[in-house]
């Protein structure tokens, strides 16, 4: 028997999710000493010494299983939103939790709607479990709810709000998320993700949790992965009510987050000062950005989170190898059809100073 008859129906036809390129990969191929990866949202201050520290001191301990429901954190989360505890579930990044969302909710033949171009795991985690993708394209580059809306049939399991949306960076509105969800069908799940939640700073941003205190079918989910620059960890968190939680545990794996991914999670949640220089180098990393950008004439989506959408104006795979040869490495645009765009992370001063410093050679 070949491999196409042993697996599931339509498992050997799902695409493979296509990470931002590794240094340890480009590394061979371009022979560049030193890197500088824009692609794939992490946190470019490094981590936090203190969840160094943390992890240190956890070292001794890794011959025991970790504490399976992550108590500690668990509280720690529970206390910071006021929520109960059997409102949280943590596992292994917010890619897991979306993993879990299908596990537990997706039937075959549900339909799961979803903005194009977002988040690409819910594709394929909706297709694993013979769910089918519906795909509602973005109107100035932000989800059109109403569209969304009009989507919704009896079919309709699960609808995605990406809140900012990767790779786009703009946001859904209160006021629209507010006329959406009070259209939208009570049977219908909605999965809220937050995981840029920390960058935004704009009045008209909708808090996710309100949904789930006034017990709305929703889950919101979470990472330590960007403001707390834990990706390398995988610890992320979903929050919802009890009993869509519940339905998440019955899928979760029995030991899901690692020792040091928990000390880590629960230092960096008190370390409010790098929390703070986070956020700060992210609003100033866009500011110049922002300024060079214009200055070079090149038009960008204003964004909410810590990565920019630019148009550079030609093809992608142009300014993708220009800059890779400069040791810069940026995530291109077409696997959203955005041919002439590509989606660079927001890091310090000095990592955009060579980063525009590259673009312009490249440019000329
Ligand atoms: C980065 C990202 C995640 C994944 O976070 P992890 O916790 O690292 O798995 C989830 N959703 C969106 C929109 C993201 O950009």
């Amino acid at each position: 028997m070949n491999i196409d008859q042993l697996a599931r129906k339509g498992i050997m036809e799902l695409m493979a999710y296509v990470p931002g390129r590794a240094i340890e990969e480009v590394e061979k191929e371009y022979g560049v000493k030193r890197w500088i990866k824009l692609a794939s949202n992490e946190n470019l201050l490094g981590p936090s010494l203190k969840v160094v520290k943390a992890i240190r001191e956890e070292l001794r301990n890794i011959h025991f299983y970790p504490e399976a429901p992550c108590s500690i954190l668990r509280t720690a989360l529970a206390r910071r939103f006021s929520l109960g505890e059997g409102n949280v579930v943590i596992s292994n990044g917010a890619d897991n939790l979306i993993f879990m969302v299908a596990n537990a909710f997706v039937d075959e033949g549900d339909e799961v709607v979803m903005a194009n171009p977002t988040f690409p795991v819910y594709t394929n985690t909706t297709q694993i479990m013979g769910g089918i993708p519906v795909k509602v394209p973005l109107k100035d580059f932000t989800h059109d709810l109403p569209e969304m809306l009009n989507r919704v049939n009896p079919k309709t399991k699960l609808v995605y709000v990406c809140n900012p949306n990767n790779p786009t960076g703009t946001i859904v509105t209160q006021k629209a998320l507010e006329d959406f969800m009070s259209k939208l069908p009570e049977r219908v799940i909605v999965i809220l993700d937050e995981a840029y939640v920390d960058f935004v700073n704009d009045p008209n941003f909708p808090n996710g949790l309100e949904y789930v205190k006034k017990g709305k079918q929703i889950i919101v989910l979470r990472t330590f992965s960007k403001v707390y620059g834990l990706a390398g960890l995988r610890i992320g968190y979903a929050l919802g009510r009890e009993d869509l939680i519940k339905g998440l545990n019955q899928v979760r794996e029995p030991f899901p987050v690692h020792r040091l991914a928990q000390v880590a999670a629960e230092a960096a949640l008190k370390d409010k000062g790098y929390e703070k220089r986070s956020v700060r180098m992210i609003r100033d990393g866009k500011k110049y950005l922002y300024r060079e950008l214009e200055r070079l004439r090149l038009s960008y989506v204003p964004s909410h989170a810590n990565f920019v959408l630019i148009d550079f104006g030609r093809d992608i795979n142009e300014v993708f190898e220009g800059l890779l040869r400069e040791g810069i490495i940026i995530r291109p645009g077409h696997m959203w059809n955005y041919p002439t765009s590509g989606r660079v992370t927001v890091g310090t001063i000095g990592d955009h100073r060579k980063f525009i410093k590259a673009l312009k050679k490249i440019l000329r």
